[in-house]
């Protein structure tokens, strides 16, 4: 199917691998797609396990814009259907729902805590007539924006608890991302009206159209994928790749893998979804030397301590929250509620989730190791022990960028670096350094090859932040 003789080497066969693939050869070029595991998707990639679907923690696809969708839905089989997300909050030990409603956070919280709520964002608020205050980090921003207690309440505390950090060493560009419209006026606002500020629309928090495959989201990806080599190109899965090779004049030649057999593969064009700290490991740092034991640019790994249930259903709900820090893990997902294909019917699989580091000893834990944390975390949602069948793990290098006070200069230097590089892109999530979703990596993916082809490096490094908000916002 390629007419350019032109080769576009893409490394990494997840979201935005796959989608920057699909345009590649759509535009003509000849694709030879690199993955390191067995299988397309990445870590929206689906498994079997006995007579379960296992997503890498279910992952629900956010309709966001047509063109996307279109791809998704054409590969998809008539089973990516729209599913009606429930997803609970555990604040205090009584559920919430999420999104929240105000009545029932009101009850939710109760009097006193209502009053402390208002009272510290008036002291904030006043405070803050008087003396300038540093918005740099999560901490400053959410409790000037939200008051002490209800940022310690919701977002705070459990921040610091998933992370592992001080609040106050977390990016002031993390908390505008992730808290709902960043302040407790725009919240109340919000809450009571549902319109939302402009920086809160451009989020995709306030994204409701979600979608799922009824037999694994993964099924889509690997359709995808399968589309891609039935149409001529090249795919090697369970790769390792040697090295990246770079010429003096600032090109990437080829690529030399290791596994599944020593090759040379030449490319006029090359597409990394891979960390950004990997890609510059395998150019023996040739397109930055910037030092990666600086920390700033790092990731988190992600434990899913996978458990199957003796019952047939443990709620009705996609995602519970566990906020209260009386929890030791972030998020409890089921995965039988995104489709009931996925699990038979008299059981069910619930899935833990934990942001660890290597050096953490639970990082190494297998399945029975997890059984005390598993049957107290589950006790509380009145699971007994006997009701618990099995335990297992899925780990997830990488799967967090770790947004740090400071990391933007630091990534700016570094994409400075990587656009004196014509004929490479570095883009998807973990590419670009970004907490974006499925919809977006696409985008990513697509417009990187796009940016990539037109000679726009420097232009895409530049954009990549809006990229995916100018496509949602054209119209169609
Ligand atoms: C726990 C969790 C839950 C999530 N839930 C959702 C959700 O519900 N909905 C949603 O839309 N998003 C969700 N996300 C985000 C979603 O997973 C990402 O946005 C998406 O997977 C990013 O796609 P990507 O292609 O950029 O990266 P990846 O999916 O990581 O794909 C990168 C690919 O590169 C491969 N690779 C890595 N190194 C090499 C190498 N050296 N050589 C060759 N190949 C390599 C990997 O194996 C992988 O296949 C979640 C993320 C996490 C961590």
């Amino acid at each position: 199917m390629h007419d350019n003789n032109k080769t576009v080497v893409v490394i990494g066969a997840g979201p935005a691998g796959l989608s920057a693939a699909y345009q590649a050869q759509k535009s003509g070029y000849h694709v030879v797609l690199m993955e390191k595991t067995g299988i397309a998707g990445g870590k929206g990639g689906s498994k079997k396990y006995k007579n379960f679907t296992v997503d890498f923690g279910p992952h629900a696809y956010h309709a966001m814009t047509k063109e996307i969708t279109n791809l998704m839905e054409n590969h998809s089989k008539g089973n990516l259907v729209d599913i009606n997300i429930k997803q609970k909050l555990y604040i205090t030990k009584k559920p919430i729902s999420y999104p929240m409603k105000i009545k029932e956070a009101v009850l939710n919280f109760g009097i006193g805590l209502n009053i402390k709520i208002l009272f510290d964002f008036f002291v904030s608020k006043t405070k803050s007539i008087f003396i300038k205050q540093s918005r740099n980090s999560f901490k400053q921003f959410g409790e000037a924006n939200f008051g002490k207690t209800l940022y310690d309440l919701c977002f705070g505390k459990y921040t610091e608890r998933v992370f592992r950090r001080s609040s106050d060493d977390i990016s002031v560009e993390y908390a505008r991302r992730k808290l709902p419209n960043a302040s407790l006026w725009g919240f109340i606002v919000g809450l009571l009206t549902k319109i939302h500020s402009k920086k809160d629309r451009e989020s995709y928090l306030h994204v409701r159209r979600y979608m799922y495959n009824k037999n694994g989201i993964g099924n889509t990806y690997q359709e995808i994928a399968k589309g891609i080599i039935d149409r001529g190109a090249e795919a090697i899965f369970n790769c390792e790749i040697s090295n990246i090779v770079v010429s003096e004049d600032n090109k990437v030649q080829s690529v030399n893998l290791n596994l599944p057999e020593k090759k040379n593969i030449k490319c006029d064009y090359l597409i990394s979804t891979i960390p950004i700290d990997d890609l510059v490991h395998y150019t023996d740092k040739k397109i930055t030397d910037h030092n990666f034991n600086e920390k700033k640019i790092s990731y988190k790994h992600v434990v899913i301590v996978n458990v199957i249930l003796d019952k047939p259903r443990l709620s009705e709900n996609h995602w519970i929250y566990l906020v209260n820090d009386q929890f030791y893990f972030n998020r409890l997902s089921e995965q039988k509620n995104f489709s009931m294909n996925c699990a038979p019917k008299n059981k069910t699989l619930i899935m833990l989730e934990v942001i660890l580091d290597s050096v953490d000893k639970e990082w190494r834990w297998e399945g029975d190791q997890w059984r005390n944390k598993v049957e107290k975390e589950l006790g509380f949602f009145n699971i007994s022990s006997k009701e618990i069948e099995d335990i297992w793990v899925t780990r997830m290098e990488k799967a967090y960028p770790l947004f740090l006070v400071g990391y933007e200069e630091v990534k700016n230097k570094i994409l400075n670096d990587f656009a004196k590089f014509k004929n490479i892109i570095s883009t998807g999530r973990y590419g670009l350094f970004l907490d974006v979703n499925m919809h977006d990596a696409m985008v990513l993916g697509a417009e990187g090859f796009r940016y990539l082809v037109e000679n726009k490096v420097e232009e895409f490094y530049k954009d990549h932040k809006m990229v995916c908000i100018w496509k949602r916002n054209q119209k169609s």
